[in-house]
């Protein structure tokens, strides 16, 4: 008896970043012409490891693509004030295009007011309640990185959307909330869950398309899916030194038109969403 391969229903999403990334190569390219070089600058206030990871990731990209980067490592006896003072430097300085702070930060920090002190052009995070409006009014907005991502996935697989249903699971400010927005303005009609929905299984059965950021291993089993369903795997979960997704990947596949898979997926798009948004910042330069 031959056993069917599901692999296929797996998503490469490495080539879908490889596509981009020439994209975004030959924008760069266009923009040295004119002498311009986009910035960032990376703020990091706090000590754990995952932040220098995340970190490191964003400088060698990066250096990968010739764009310019600042970081200003800051330690533990910081002052919010100061952080304001130096954000405040960064959004005046013509040469710096985007400006992020890696979350979390040390928890005596003022968040709120940090975030929120980014000039709203410059924030290439799109955490800014500025640019949070904007998506909600479905205006040009900065779009948050990881969001962005999952849009690169939605389109390269060249997904319509219009009246289907897309289900997400998480509601937080960084994923479930603008992926949701996003989703709704390309036409899908959203139910979007969270730890309070009750019945989660009753919802995700239903989805066309479904989104899961919920962070927690394996919530999504193939049961809870429906045939022919696209599944987007966000999730990021270390268990006994694995990296696990909120999916159960290859169960779904067999049900599953698409899965993306965790590690390799989403993850994989978002340090180039935030190239995309440096460049997009820099390139409105080029109108001033
Ligand atoms: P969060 O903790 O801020 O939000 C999680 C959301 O999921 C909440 O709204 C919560 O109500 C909901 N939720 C949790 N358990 C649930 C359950 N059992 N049923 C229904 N809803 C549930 O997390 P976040 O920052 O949105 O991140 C979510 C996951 O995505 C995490 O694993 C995180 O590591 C990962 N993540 C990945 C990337 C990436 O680049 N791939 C980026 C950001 C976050």
């Amino acid at each position: 008896m031959q056993t069917k391969d599901y692999t296929e229903n797996i998503v490469d999403v490495k080539k879908i970043v490889e596509e981009k990334k020439k994209e975004l190569r030959k924008r760069i390219e266009k923009l040295k012409k004119k002498n311009i070089v986009p910035k960032l600058a990376v703020i990091l206030a706090n000590d754990l490891d995952s932040s220098r990871i995340y970190v490191n990731n964003k400088r060698k990209l990066c250096k990968e693509l010739n764009v310019e980067e600042v970081e200003y490592i800051l330690d533990n006896d910081i002052k919010t004030e100061k952080i304001l003072e130096i954000i405040e430097n960064l959004n005046n300085d013509p040469t710096i295009d985007g400006i992020l702070v890696q979350l979390p930060i040390y928890k005596h920090l003022d968040k709120e007011r940090i975030l929120n002190s980014i000039s709203y052009e410059k924030d290439v995070d799109g955490f800014h309640p500025l640019n949070l409006g904007k998506l909600l009014s479905n205006q040009d907005s900065m779009i948050a990185c990881t969001p962005k991502g999952i849009e690169y996935i939605i389109d390269s697989l060249n997904l319509d959307l219009e009246g289907k249903l897309a289900v997400v699971v998480g509601r937080s400010v960084i994923v479930g909330r603008p992926i949701s927005q996003i989703l709704l303005n390309k036409n899908a009609t959203i139910i979007t869950c969270h730890s309070k929905t009750v019945d989660l299984k009753k919802y995700t059965k239903m989805a066309d398309i479904l989104v899961v950021a919920a962070g927690s291993p394996h919530l999504i089993t193939k049961g809870m899916v429906k045939e022919g369903a696209v599944v987007i795997d966000v999730g990021i979960n270390r268990k006994n030194k694995k990296i696990l997704g909120d999916v159960d990947t290859n169960n779904v596949a067999k049900k599953a038109k698409y899965v993306t898979p965790v590690p390799g997926g989403v993850g994989l798009t978002t340090v180039t969403a935030l190239i995309d948004n440096l460049v997009t910042i820099a390139e409105r330069r080029l109108k001033k």
